[in-house]
């Protein structure tokens, strides 16, 4: 089932897909920084949401 990486701040979609990612992956990628409201990101699932997308 596809998921989806949610930044809790300001809910812009960090990682929508089919493969399952681990947040820690997803915030090294933009680099611990929400790419929209620039919120710092912690290394843990308490600063993003993880959605499964039903479709
Ligand atoms: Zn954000």
């Amino acid at each position: 089932m596809p998921q989806r990486i949610i930044c809790k701040g300001c809910g812009a979609v960090l990682y929508k897909g089919i493969e399952l990612r681990s947040p820690s992956e997803v915030i090294a990628q933009f680099g611990g920084h929400c790419p929209n409201c620039g919120k710092k990101l912690e290394f843990s699932i308490s600063s993003v949401e993880i959605k499964a997308v039903q479709q």
